[in-house]
């Protein structure tokens, strides 16, 4: 076996990471980790640390570590077929009975599921199929898409134009047209501190509306939105948001893309986010929870009205245009069948909303007292607590302070794993759906001696 100093050596020497401060790793000025194994909702590293993984590998692996019946289940179709493609009507029994399963798990008026690899490149199959979705209808000019500021959609060309966080933007020439960003619905961080949360609904509305009426409806072809903002902070929706955006969606002809790569099955403590929320989209982005990351696997599901438009288009043109390589991978497909079930088995989806309850409602009792604990927030089995300088007139911290790095990497030398949100002092915890109610009380104990040591 390699020695870890042998390791070491060879990630500084080889490994471009993602999301890393390159220059600081490839000099060893930053620590790396060299994760082993896992079982259940601990990870274990190279050196023997076991930690409490409550950010779920990046909010994805929901059934939790070393499911065997998903391992085998990988094994089995890696030996019976490793490989065939998707092209031109073909399938595998894997990869037909998962199209089958999301479907029965998805909301109503939803027709058919494409299957990709990563969230990012479903985005991309969704803009493309956006565009395409218009230009058979006769509305060429009809092509812009809104997201909202600290939305999270992908780190490609076009999927970080639709994230709206300044990292994913800044010097790589990002956002490329035609995508337009609107209001983030960030109560904790409106403007108005006088604004009630009713009041800031309206105003996140009143801000679209002027959007789409500067840009002109007929120039704008989709909204895309995560039910609760994940990665930008992992805020819920200020009260009746969804059901006004709805609205304004509709008057304008403009479809809804739902970004469920963190909310699909089961984090919500509902099977999809769009359950929860009563929200009716015309695509679906599903990734994450979908293997639980045993294997990439992704989609976009497509609803009713875009599928009759896509059937007239390949009447019309041919084949589609559009697939890759890998869509609907075999072994990828083996895991989300393998997984979709024990979801089911273990019943996630109703501990995701009774376990994630507590462990909010937990959170909330252990920090929102403290001096430099601003908004304690969460919904299903997402929680984020956010750090100010002063409470009074909500003074946020000098980011370069890097107040919430500094807890997240205090947390972890206890022993538990948090997120230290990329925009903001925002500490955020996505935990496996199966964390028990102990599990739960370790992650906030832990993460109020962690806040008490950095902030006092
Ligand atoms: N959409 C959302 C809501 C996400 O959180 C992510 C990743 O975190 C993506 C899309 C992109 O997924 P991927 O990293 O698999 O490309």
């Amino acid at each position: 076996m390699l020695t870890n100093d042998q390791l070491d050596k060879w990630d500084r020497e080889s490994f471009f990471h993602p999301s890393t401060h390159l220059a600081q790793h490839a000099r060893g000025e930053s620590p790396n980790r060299i994760i082993k194994t896992a079982e259940g909702v601990h990870i274990q590293d190279r050196d023997g640390n076991r930690l409490l993984d409550a950010f779920a590998g990046l909010y994805c692996v929901n059934v939790g570590y070393g499911r065997q019946e998903i391992a085998e289940a990988i094994a089995e179709q890696a030996k019976e077929l490793a490989y065939y493609h998707a092209y031109v009507g073909h399938g595998t029994e894997a990869s037909v009975t998962l199209a089958h399963m999301v479907m029965e798990r998805a909301p109503a008026n939803m027709s058919k599921v494409y299957f990709g690899l990563s969230g990012s490149d479903a985005n991309e199959t969704n803009i493309k199929l956006i565009w395409y979705y218009n230009n058979i209808r006769g509305l060429p000019e009809k092509k812009k898409i809104i997201s909202r500021w600290r939305g999270y959609h992908g780190s490609g060309v076009m999927t970080g134009s639709l994230t709206g966080l300044e990292t994913f933007h800044n010097k790589f020439d990002l956002p490329r047209a035609p995508i337009i960003h609107t209001e983030a619905p960030y109560y904790f961080r409106r403007d108005d501190l006088d604004m009630s949360e009713e009041d800031f609904t309206a105003h996140c509305v009143a801000e679209l509306e002027a959007l789409i009426e500067r840009e002109g409806a007929d120039t704008i072809a989709a909204f895309i939105g995560e039910p609760v903002l994940g990665t930008g902070g992992i805020v819920p929706p200020p009260a009746g948001y969804w059901d006004a955006i709805q609205k304004v969606l509709a008057k304008h002809d403009i479809l809804l893309v739902v970004d469920e790569v963190v909310t699909g099955f089961g984090r919500l403590g509902t099977m999809m986010g769009s359950d929860h929320y009563g929200l009716k989209p015309d695509l679906i982005t599903i990734a994450k929870g979908l293997t639980s990351a045993y294997a990439p696997l992704s989609g976009s599901i497509v609803g009713d009205r875009m599928w009759k438009v896509l059937e007239q288009g390949t009447d019309e043109n041919g084949p589609i245009g559009h697939g890759w390589t890998y869509s609907a991978h075999p072994i990828g497909a083996a895991a989300g069948v393998a997984n979709l079930r024990l979801i089911d088995e273990l019943g996630l989806v109703k501990n995701a909303g009774e376990t994630g309850a507590y462990f909010v409602g937990a959170m909330r009792d252990a920090l929102a007292g403290h001096t430099h604990v601003g908004d304690v927030r969460g919904e299903g089995m997402l929680c984020a607590v956010e750090f100010v300088e002063e409470k009074a007139g909500r003074k946020f911290y000098d980011p370069s302070k890097k107040v919430g790095a500094a807890v997240a990497a205090e947390l972890a030398s206890m022993g538990v794993i948090g997120r230290a949100m990329p925009q903001g002092d925002i500490l955020g915890f996505a935990p496996p759906l199966c964390l028990t109610r102990e599990e739960a009380d370790t992650i906030v104990a832990t993460t109020a001696k962690a806040v008490k040591n950095v902030l006092g």
